[in-house]
């Protein structure tokens, strides 16, 4: 896979999952699907509109083009990040020189407030992050700046999306109290599945450590 061209505006890299303001999300007509359990767009295509069985929002791609918003996701790009274990910000592959030198472990780096640790088993739809990346990022991103933890991690496995929930009765979107980002976390094997409109791919996090990101970054090293 090609790495995308990295993006920059006011000077700061782009991050590849953030969406740019001419991506907006094209919203399909949601109806039952003809085998009765679960949603579908009326205008279906079936290899554009679902992944592994499971429907997906609309978003076209164009990066580039308008304004970038730094604070966003772009689903589909989030999801291609995220299945091949892409850095959030250039999209270069995590299995690099630094996932080699750390004994086979990607560096995840979220949001968090001081003290909160990424738990063993904890699901995210946040991908992996460079080295490079991350230490422009904890500098440059605001969300960044008010906290994070960062973990290094062996197995980040597929868990399953994040995403709107379908009331089966009246196909209308259900309401999302404390939710992350007003998106469900549904797992593979949970059967409301079906009638998720998926909006983020969602890993677990297996064989977690946590690292302290300045020391590891400074370091460059096993930590
Ligand atoms: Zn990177």
């Amino acid at each position: 896979m090609n790495t995308p061209r990295q993006l920059t505006w006011n000077g700061w890299h782009v991050p590849f999952i953030a969406p740019w303001s001419r991506e907006t999300p094209r919203a399909g007509t949601i109806v039952r699907a003809p085998q009765g359990t679960g949603i579908a767009y009326a205008d279906e295509l079936a290899a554009a509109d679902r992944r592994n069985g499971t429907l997906w929002v609309r978003f076209p791609a164009l990066r580039g083009a308008g304004k970038p918003n730094l604070a966003g996701v772009h689903p589909l790009r989030q999801r291609q990040a995220m299945s091949h274990l892409l850095c959030q910000v250039c999209a270069k592959s995590t299995y690099d020189d630094a996932f080699s030198r750390r004994g086979g472990r990607h560096l995840f780096l979220v949001r968090a407030d001081k003290g909160q640790a990424i738990r063993e088993g904890e699901t995210t739809a946040t991908p992996p992050i460079c080295d490079p990346c991350a230490t422009e990022s904890v500098r440059a991103c605001p969300e960044l700046r008010k906290g994070y933890t960062a973990a290094l991690v062996e197995r980040p496995q597929p868990w399953g999306v994040a995403g709107t929930l379908y009331d089966p009765r009246t196909l209308r979107p259900m309401p999302a109290p404390n939710t992350r980002d007003g998106l469900t976390f549904v797992s593979y094997e949970d059967p409301q599945l079906p009638w998720t409109l998926a909006a983020r791919d969602v890993v677990t996090l297996l064989g977690c450590t946590t690292v302290d990101l300045d020391r590891l970054l400074a370091h460059g090293a096993t930590a």
